[in-house]
């Protein structure tokens, strides 16, 4: 199969049963005395926290990501820039929760990323930072974990045992990234986490990792991807306990392919869910822009070329080194009009990207991601939506 081919399938809403029954209850939240103070969406948010993007280097190369789909397979040089301090100061007189999940880039590689942490330390927002690039000195790594040891929660991406890892992240140390993990335990109050995601050559080894996670009191991730094209992706694990069975894969390609994004669609918006734990975060973009959510950050949408009316609108007041303080982006007349497209199903004024995203998909089918937190943490099984 064609690598570039490859590409994410779309999202369940697994936990109501229809478009109606979430307007219904979003209805009924909105009467209340939360709902009122919160009746704006987007400031909803604010307690969720932002996925941001800071910087646009990364050495690994792993297949899936689009640095390469979109960008180095078509010897174009990856875009954005080291976002500013100031624009960090700024997010965190505002959010709360800080999720350095890379886009386009793994954090660690922001020159400024150890001042970025103090920052955040100062303000006393959570950070969780995801890492799975291994050419920082164990050095920067003691500094960067003593820089705010209280509220951070690190997790490392080792896809199989160590040794085996750099088969999807290529030019990745697995087993320095294993030491960085042990040395982390030492300095951070919260437990480290190794994240594993399973693929057809890591399948087997699974409960092997789990095993040397635990015994080492870390956490352990462990990721069911849903980012197959098909049966015959390489990628893909070929037991039944960890891919999804064929019946799914192909409805869920089915739907996938067949969507119709121009007729009558369900669209059940994620980054407007009241619920915590359940909603999308407002995401920030490695070129400085806040924008509604990660999914949007995609060649397509936010098109690089500049060209999606929708998008433009948004972007043209979203940079945050251009504004005083944050809720002039999310108070903007543009972001309103977002929202309000969003919530009256105006769908000739929503993205193509939201209509993927956020489409009601009646499959029930629920991908799986199960989280285990250690032996004495117990372990903890969360069926999330992606
Ligand atoms: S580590 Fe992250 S940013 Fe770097 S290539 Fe892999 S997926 Fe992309
Ligand atoms: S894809 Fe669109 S509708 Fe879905 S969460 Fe993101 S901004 Fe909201």
């Amino acid at each position: 199969m064609n690598e570039e081919k490859r590409r994410q399938l779309g999202k369940t809403m697994a936990k109501w049963k229809s478009q109606e029954d979430w307007e219904v209850e979003e209805a009924d939240w909105n009467d209340t005395e939360k709902g009122r103070e919160y009746k704006n969406y987007w400031f909803y948010k604010r307690p969720k926290g932002i996925n941001i993007d800071i910087t646009h280097r990364c050495p690994l190369e792993c297949s899936s990501c689009q640095r390469q789909t979109e960008f180095l397979n078509h010897g174009k040089k990856v875009h954005g820039y080291d976002l500013d301090l100031s624009d960090i100061e700024k997010l965190a007189k505002y959010y709360h929760q800080f999720s350095f999940c890379g886009q386009f880039s793994d954090p660690v590689h922001h020159p400024k990323f150890i001042e970025m942490l103090k920052i955040l330390r100062r303000y006393g927002c959570k950070a969780s930072i995801h890492n799975a690039s291994t050419f920082k000195s164990m050095k920067w790594y003691i500094e960067a974990f003593k820089a705010y040891p209280e509220n951070t929660q690190w997790i490392f991406a080792i896809d199989g045992l160590p040794e085996e890892s750099h088969k999807y992240r290529i030019n990745q140390d697995g087993p320095k990234m294993f030491q960085i993990l042990l040395e982390a335990k030492k300095h951070l109050h919260m437990t480290p986490s190794w994240q594993f995601i399973i693929f057809s050559y890591n399948e087997h080894n699974v409960d092997k990792a789990k095993q040397m996670a635990f015994d080492n009191g870390l956490g352990f991730i462990e990721i069911q991807s849903s980012r197959w094209l098909g049966q015959d992706d390489p990628l893909m694990p070929k037991s039944q306990k960890y891919k999804l069975d064929s019946k799914k894969l192909e409805i869920s390609k089915g739907k996938f392919e067949d969507v119709d994004i121009k007729g009558p669609i369900k669209l059940m918006p994620r980054c407007m869910i009241k619920d915590k734990a359940t909603s999308q975060q407002a995401a920030v973009s490695n070129r400085g822009h806040l924008i509604p959510c990660c999914w949007v950050d995609n060649a397509k949408t936010m098109t690089f070329n500049g060209k999606n009316r929708i998008m433009k609108g948004l972007l043209k007041v979203s940079k945050i080194n251009e504004v005083e303080d944050i809720e002039q982006i999310v108070f903007s007349k543009e972001w309103q009009e977002f929202g309000k497209n969003l919530r009256e199903r105006n769908m000739d004024k929503i993205l193509h990207c939201c209509k993927h995203h956020c489409r009601l998909r009646e499959d029930k089918d629920k991908l799986k991601i199960s989280t285990y937190y250690g032996k004495t943490g117990g372990v903890k099984n969360k069926n999330i939506i992606g």
